[in-house]
């Protein structure tokens, strides 16, 4: 029995916790962007139930072209307006360079990928660049992008200063104002 062979069996008890045919727009109107890292499971951690949230998952969690391509439909054609980053502590793309992550591929297969890795080595200002280039695109929707990292020691997840953002700062000011009517 392969893994997937097991991942096809396990669908069977999936089906007693299945919550039934949900709306296809998600139903907090938000979008997480985050690393595919093995141990991060996004829907705990953030308290997110079955048709809450867009996920969109990469190496890094980085803000790629296909990224942004995902967030354009989740945003015109699903209705999301919120997007969170979630990088996170002891991150596959903090241990190699860009040039390292294309030789191994090259001396593996004799092929070097037409890509650039994305590695980085300081997460929070990788976060901060996400966040900028989320931001920046002027397609998209977003009324709040916000960013996190992920201890993967702790499993506590820590927001992302972010000093480029003024806008950001007034926007929290503004909705703190009218926080009382929200009650919020
Ligand atoms: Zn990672």
């Amino acid at each position: 029995m392969t893994e997937i062979d097991r991942m096809l069996a396990a669908n069977e008890a999936w089906l007693d916790e299945f919550p039934g045919d949900l709306p296809v727009a998600p139903a907090r109107e938000v979008a997480v962007v985050a690393c595919m890292d093995s141990r991060m499971p996004l829907f705990g951690m953030l308290g997110l139930d079955v048709g809450d949230a867009h996920v969109i998952r990469n190496a890094g969690g980085v803000v790629t072209e296909d990224t942004l391509r995902s967030l354009a439909i989740s945003q015109h054609v699903l209705g999301s307006r919120a997007v969170v980053l979630v990088h996170h502590t002891d991150c596959g793309l903090n241990k190699a360079t860009d040039q390292e992550v294309a030789d191994l591929v090259e001396r593996t297969t004799g092929h070097r990928p037409p890509w650039v890795a994305r590695t980085f080595t300081d997460v929070d200002a990788d976060v901060r660049e996400s966040i900028r280039l989320i931001r920046e695109t002027p397609y998209l929707l977003s009324t709040e992008v916000r960013g996190t990292v992920y201890d993967v020691a702790s499993g506590r997840l820590r927001e992302v200063e972010d000093p480029a953002a003024p806008h950001l700062s007034e926007a929290r000011g503004g909705s703190l104002q009218q926080g009382q009517e929200q009650g919020s």
